[in-house]
């Protein structure tokens, strides 16, 4: 559904164009945290027990990058098709809130790991244009713990857990380059794709692996110039969120702007119960930080050998692997993309269509059995579908004169499907087909049942 184009329709006075831009936040499934050993796994655990004094931010710990998130980081950007810089440091985010112990946030500024990449989407819903998304920057940086408001014998209180303290956070910011919710929802599902398939997160937004923050203004038809403003919804977590909270800026603000006002350069929040954004805070700039080199992390040099290393080992992403399975396999793209949206699916599929060569099981057989027949991948071996593929293709035996005394019993019960068929009506050959089917109990071959019809109505 494109809510964008009926927007247009929808709102009064004039026409806006909206301006679209995207900051994720991906945490990595790292074993250890960014800085320390701790463990980077939270969620269901004890509070505050993976923590030391280093993601505790106490007075003298010195933190370690991790070099495994520092890979992973380089190997998203790659398969976002960014720039790499050989030469990249961390930096400190300043600014103060009861989850950031160090008052601090270790992250990148002006050195990310990864910076002017792109994603390809299509323009409009049931378009064949493409639109490409420029991707501004990829970077490293560490979680922030976990506030929890809660109400504890009778008072409102606070709570924190530290254990998400640190743990490896990659975010990737795009340029103001979506046209409509449609793409950001086309780019959210395959950046999503992507990190599943480095097998880098797990990219669960019930879990808050992934979040999100779309950034919207909106452009006067005809204008040339950025808006003036922009408005950005924080930590929204599940794409139909996004979708929503889009939508419903570009009504708020288009409203605002029919009345010539201009929309505050603000933060707000997606609220589900309200289905509306509410204002939150002014919007800070990136000047508000006092970005400034982490003194207490060497700059991290990463060499164009080992650059092209981690290229090689990302491997063939979704839409590669969708675009070979429409060409090599000669699939539809509608189940070419069911079976690339998880790489564990496709990996079986490949094994499957190998299998089934030798079977003389073609590749469109062995779709139509996953996707119809809902085949659980992750519990069957692909020669298990192979061996359903060819079971269903079997065909029954019968004696010649056994079938035909079926037919001749069908024809006499179906006099009036007979005199139809003999008034030119010739789709009753399919009613009967049926009917004979039915009778023989059989999985018989149709054509021939079909022919050996024919021959008793002649
Ligand atoms: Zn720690
Ligand atoms: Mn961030």
């Amino acid at each position: 559904m494109n809510l964008g184009a009926q927007l247009k329709t929808s709102t009064a006075s004039s026409a806006y164009q909206p301006i679209i831009g995207l900051e994720v936040h991906v945490e990595l499934k790292t074993n250890s945290k960014m800085f320390c050993g701790c463990a980077a796994t939270y969620f269901g655990e004890k509070p505050n027990t993976h923590t030391c004094p280093v993601c505790l931010g106490l007075p003298g710990a010195l933190p370690v990058p991790n070099k495994k998130a520092i890979e992973w980081c380089i190997k998203i950007a790659l398969s976002l098709n960014c720039k790499i810089n050989e030469f990249s440091k961390f930096d400190r985010k300043n600014y103060f809130y009861p989850d950031l112990a160090k008052g601090y946030q270790i992250s990148q500024y002006d050195l990310p790991f990864g910076h002017e990449g792109f994603i390809e989407v299509l323009k409009e819903n049931g378009s064949k244009k493409v639109k490409k998304i420029r991707i501004r920057r990829v970077h490293m940086e560490e979680d922030t713990g976990k506030l929890t408001h809660a109400n504890v014998s009778g008072e409102n209180v606070s709570l924190i857990d530290f254990n998400r303290s640190g743990v490896p956070l990659v975010e990737i910011v795009t340029e103001p380059d979506f046209e409509n919710e449609f793409q950001v929802v086309q780019y959210l599902q395959k950046l999503q794709k992507i990190v599943r398939y480095l097998g880098v997160s797990n990219a669960d937004m019930e879990k808050g692996d992934m979040r999100l923050e779309p950034n919207i203004s909106l452009q006067k038809e005809g204008e040339t110039e950025l808006p003036p403003y922009k408005v950005e919804v924080k930590n929204i977590n599940s794409f139909r969120f996004v979708e929503k909270a889009i939508v419903y800026e570009m009504e708020r603000q288009a409203k605002l702007l029919d009345k010539n006002e201009t929309p505050a350069q603000e933060t707000r929040g997606w609220n589900e119960t309200k289905n509306a954004t509410v204002s939150q805070r002014s919007k800070e700039e990136a000047h508000d930080y006092r970005y400034f080199p982490e003194p207490d992390i060497p700059p991290i040099t990463t060499t164009v050998s080992e650059i092209a290393a981690f290229l090689s080992q990302v491997g063939e992403l979704p839409d590669e692997k969708q675009a070979r399975f429409e060409k090599t396999y000669g699939l539809s793209s509608y189940d070419a993309e069911i079976l690339t949206r998880e790489k564990e699916m496709a990996d079986f599929f490949d094994k499957a269509v190998e299998d089934g060569k030798k079977h003389d099981v073609t590749p469109k057989e062995i779709a139509n059995t996953i996707i119809n027949k809902k085949i659980d991948t992750s519990t069957v071996k692909p020669a298990a579908v192979i061996k359903i593929v060819v079971e269903g293709k079997k065909k029954d035996e019968m004696d010649p004169a056994e079938l035909a005394s079926i037919i001749t019993i069908v024809l006499s019960e179906n006099t009036k499907a007979v005199e139809d068929y003999k008034a030119g009506k010739e789709n009753v050959i399919m009613f009967l087909l049926g009917m004979v089917m039915r009778k023989a109990g059989k999985k018989l071959d149709a054509q021939e049942v079909k022919n050996a019809i024919l021959k008793a109505l002649k």
